[in-house]
């Protein structure tokens, strides 16, 4: 079994072609077969190298790897070539001299009547004599591949179960080669040019996205006048916005480079991305790894209906994936963005530390970066923590705890023995303990919410900040 993935470097890596990306690997990595890669790089205005790149590294980046090198759609137009001048020599494609504004007048009138745009084939069979005279006047042609209005096209869609087209629905006879001078041959266009690859890289499966449906239906046509064997094909479902419309740019996030900005983790988006329309055998979890994904991917367990993008399941996931990395792994995703955010860590203990305290709340990378600040940075006091430290009392128990501390030998706070000196201040001061860890929090961390309090008192004591930051609101 050999499959691909055929991105046009057009664009950065979307998320819909990391969809059929990751369908194509869990199939091979499921059947044995060859997943493979082939750039699709013809429309030599959009295309660009870097966009190339980045897929690339987009798809390694979600653990995707790929079994030959890519094949690159542009070093084999001399073979497209050939093949349109194989079909023209075999009477399966023609010339067509009709000018854009003659097909685009066709195209009214067979509005103005009701009928739905298409080519009406008006020069499939023009005399040797009516094309020397097009020629003559000048005119440029494409090359069409005959359709055959009767036609039925059948195949059976590993997704959608059996398909069926008539050839009368295909637009009319198909342009394979843009229009160049009549005797050139223009460029070859997509419909052809991907059956030509994949039956030069003897692709077995094709797996894609359901808006190609009608293209299958036309290639099954030219691998049939090829004389090639067809392969099977698989439409997957496209991913759709929160009001179930094609998800697009308009929507904001669509690229994987974004994705990995906001902090989210390959493990978790090839996770959700599998679950965008394939959903798990019973009793297995939603949170997995493609891996194991791999060892049960079936196509029918993929939905035939659009699957909506949700953003609580993804970020669900992403914190699942975050909660069972080892504070070790943690710490090396996260030490580059505190490095960025001007930041450098302490001693690794305390880092680790750090890290062990805050892992456990945050869902993107980047949170680990917002709920580090305050052990890096002397946070601002909050509207709540103002208002805390003005209760009864609250201010001179805290500098009775300070004149504690600063009488304390201790290098560095244990939490027991944070315990006790809360304890003891509640004692010697009469307010209550509950006023004291308040009011210690709005004072080290400047906000009523946060982590363990304890913990991080220990942590900021350990890099000498805890006595500065008691006294800055006495
Ligand atoms: N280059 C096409 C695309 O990006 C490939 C479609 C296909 O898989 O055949 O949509």
């Amino acid at each position: 079994m050999r499959v691909r993935l055929a991105p046009s470097p057009t664009g950065t890596l979307h998320i819909g072609t990391a969809r059929t990306a990751l369908f194509n690997w869990l199939f091979t990595r499921h059947e044995g077969g060859k997943f493979l890669i082939r750039i699709e790089d013809t429309d030599k205005e959009r295309s660009k190298p870097e966009f190339t790149e980045n897929i690339l590294e987009g798809l390694n980046w979600l653990g995707l790897n790929w079994d030959e090198s890519p094949v690159l759609q542009s070093a084999r137009i001399s073979e497209h070539r050939q093949a349109i001048k194989g079909l023209l020599d075999a009477g399966h494609a023609y010339r067509c001299y009709a000018s854009e504004d003659e097909l685009a007048s066709m195209r009214e009138s067979q509005k103005a009547l009701g009928k739905s745009p298409k080519y009406d084939n008006r020069h499939r069979s023009l005399t040797p004599e009516q094309e020397e005279a097009f020629k003559a006047e000048g005119r440029t042609a494409v090359v069409r591949f005959k359709i055959n209005p009767s036609s039925e096209i059948v195949w059976n869609d590993l997704v959608r179960g059996q398909m069926f087209w008539r050839g009368e629905d295909l637009g009319g006879d198909m342009v394979i080669a843009r229009r160049a001078k009549a005797e050139d041959i223009g460029d070859p266009l997509y419909n052809l040019v991907v059956v030509l690859d994949d039956i030069f890289m003897g692709i077995t499966h094709v797996i894609r996205g359901e808006d190609h449906i009608a293209n299958t239906a036309k290639q099954i046509l030219l691998y049939k006048a090829l004389g090639a064997d067809i392969p099977e094909f698989a439409h997957t479902p496209l991913i759709l916005n929160s009001e179930g419309k094609k998800l697009s740019k308009r929507d904001g996030v669509t690229s994987i480079n974004e994705f990995k900005k906001m902090g989210y983790t390959p493990e978790a988006m090839a996770n959700y991305m599998t679950l965008l329309g394939w959903s798990v055998p019973e009793g297995m979890e939603e949170r997995f790894n493609i891996k194991e994904a791999s060892k049960v991917f079936t196509f029918n367990r993929i939905n035939k209906a659009g699957a909506k993008f949700d953003w609580d399941k993804l970020n669900w996931l992403n914190a699942q994936v975050l909660h069972e990395w080892s504070p070790k792994k943690l710490l090396e995703e996260l030490e580059p963005l505190w490095l960025q955010a001007g930041w450098k860590q302490h001693d690794q203990s305390w880092a680790l530390d750090l890290v062990e305290l805050i892992g456990p709340s945050m869902t993107l990378l980047k949170d680990g970066v917002e709920q580090a600040r305050p052990f890096f940075e002397e946070p601002p006091l909050e509207e709540s923590a103002i208002t805390q430290l003005s209760i009864d009392g609250a201010k001179a128990a805290l500098r009775e705890l300070a004149q504690q501390l600063s009488e304390t030998p201790w290098d560095g706070i244990e939490t027991d023995q944070a315990q006790k000196l809360i304890s003891s201040t509640a004692n010697s001061s009469g307010v209550k303990k509950g006023i004291i860890m308040k009011s210690l929090r709005a004072a080290l961390l400047g906000s009523m919410q946060g982590p363990d309090l304890l913990t991080s008192w220990s942590l900021l004591a350990r890099v000498g900040q805890d006595c500065d930051r008691l006294s800055r609101v006495l």
